[in-house]
């Protein structure tokens, strides 16, 4: 294990590794853990024959990937060690962080990534064949468990305990450790719509300090307060075509052909024309009392609190709460408001302001890596060149911020695809260390940015080595660079703060 100079090595404060346990196992395909031939063989078990029971999958790569309507008719089930029709960019419902994926991409410099558990409830009771619990907070618990037994896999296959490159990490001195020794951070986080709930019970505050220490005790040191859709906590962001204003009628520019009633909500214009995706409407739901309780005793306990996917209101809030503190917040798979096209403009972005206020608390902004709302030709349209404008904007605004980005693998937001042009030659240097990175390879199949975009996990360095190529200097890729010891750095100032 070769040290790194200076604490550098780039973070991923979205993942979701164990999302095959998510939504009654139907789902994702492919464990995260585990011999390749065992953990990805193919997915027929879970999508069905040609994969054609993998609605969700097939139709998001429609409607949210711009595949081709074929799409629909399902895929070659094969996994390994063909790996015919997946483990590419524009698949969402198949395994992209295997421990093999993800070794490569600590050879290339990651450091760091928050672990997010996830689940949906709807998507679980819509899942044909959906087995094992369906509430949020049981099925954050398999997940949570699953990345402790994958640590001590690895740690059995490396020498013994605490030997692995996998290293769940509990305090920042922790990450630091780990992070100087060229190894793997681990943090584990949530995000679920209803945070810390009991089915059937009402949440008091009482209810929400015992979740708080239980996950807590568990080792989940990062939350998102708010998902999809409005909970006990505060609101959602009004930003999908799966949100449905409660406050305009049917058919309208606010609930327009192809938004879907399945998250309802209260909405409102925009005082100003920041917004303008449906109308510019937002959500006008704050924080609830109970979420100020919830506010307070992460901050307690020193958990990073990612302000991602609140209504503008409740991220207000949460700002102005957790400023009062000096308490420093985080956006781990953001989006950026000023440079995305205008149509899309939504409350799930953060304005320049927002963002100025993460800063000046010494938080983090992540930008989710598959930058599709950005503004630019489209044929560049999620790629590292929409990522390079959005980074670059971010430097512009408020570079103390600047800090990594969100892969939101296994989280059905696609991954960035091709560049247009030029793209990364191999063997190529790796971006933090002194390997040199040949092109990555699974089972038989050999992956190429330049024609695969980023297919998995593995090929996270060689993105980062393409925003070279897509024309970021050394000085802008410099806090990307350094963002793990980064998000340590904002942990440190939250355990200060606390
Ligand atoms: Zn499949
Ligand atoms: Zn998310």
């Amino acid at each position: 294990m070769g040290g790194d100079v200076e604490g550098l090595g780039f973070a991923d404060l979205h993942l979701h590794q164990h999302a095959h346990l998510a939504f009654g196992g139907r789902v994702i395909a492919g464990a995260p853990s585990g011999e390749l031939a065992d953990a990805l063989a193919s997915c027929r078990a879970a999508h069905g024959p040609h994969g054609i029971l993998d609605l969700l999958g097939n139709i998001g790569r429609v409607v949210l990937l711009g595949a081709g309507w074929r799409a629909l008719l399902g895929h070659r089930t094969t996994g390994y060690p063909a790996f015919d029709d997946w483990l590419r960019w524009d698949d969402l419902t198949h395994q992209g962080a295997h421990e093999d994926m993800l070794r490569r991409a600590v050879d290339g410099g990651l450091r760091l990534v928050v672990m997010h558990a996830l689940h949906n409830e709807l998507v679980y009771r819509l899942t044909p064949g959906a087995r094992g619990p369906g509430n949020d907070m049981a099925v954050v618990d398999l997940q949570l468990a699953a990345a402790h037994e994958m640590e001590a896999s690895i740690d059995a296959r490396s020498g013994g305990h605490g030997r692995g490159w996998y290293r769940i990490v509990r305090t920042p001195e922790e990450a630091r450790e780990v992070i100087a020794s060229g190894r793997l951070a681990v943090v584990l986080g949530i995000e679920v719509d209803t945070l810390f709930a009991t089915p059937g019970v009402e949440p008091t505050p009482a209810s929400v300090r015992a979740a708080v220490a239980k996950y807590h005790d568990a080792g989940v040191r990062h939350v998102m307060p708010c998902h999809l859709r409005d909970n006990a906590f505060g609101g959602a962001a009004f930003a999908l075509l799966l949100h449905w204003s409660r406050s305009a009628g049917i058919f309208s520019t606010v609930n327009p052909l192809g938004s879907l009633p399945v998250y309802r909500m209260r909405t409102e214009p925009g005082q100003t024309d920041t917004y303008r995706y449906r109308g510019g409407h937002r959500n006008p739901r704050g924080l609830t009392d109970l979420g100020g309780v919830l506010v307070d005793e992460l901050m307690a306990h020193g958990f990073l609190i990612d302000v991602d996917h609140m209504s503008a209101a409740t991220r207000a809030d949460v700002l102005d709460r957790t400023g009062a503190r000096h308490y420093p917040v985080v956006a781990g798979h953001a989006e950026l408001l000023t440079t995305s096209r205008p149509e899309l403009r939504s409350e799930r972005q953060l304005t320049d302001a927002e963002v100025a206020r993460i800063e000046a608390a010494g938080g983090v902004v992540a930008l989710l890596l598959r930058q599709s709302v950005q503004a630019g030709p489209a044929t560049s349209r999620g790629t590292s060149d929409t990522f390079a404008e959005a980074y670059r904007h971010l430097l512009r605004t408020a570079p103390g911020a600047a800090g990594g980005f969100g892969s939101d693998l296994n989280g059905f937001a696609g991954s960035p695809g091709a560049r247009a042009g030029a793209s990364v030659q191999y063997p190529f240097p790796s971006p933090v260390g002194t390997a040199s990175m040949p092109r990555a390879t699974l089972g038989t199949r050999t992956f190429d940015i330049a024609d695969h975009g980023v297919a998995h996990a593995g090929m996270l360095p060689d993105f980062v080595a393409e925003l070279r190529v897509a024309g970021l200097s050394e000085h802008e890729l410099a806090p990307l660079l350094r963002s793990a010891t980064r998000y340590v750095e904002m942990w440190e100032r939250a355990m200060t703060a606390r």
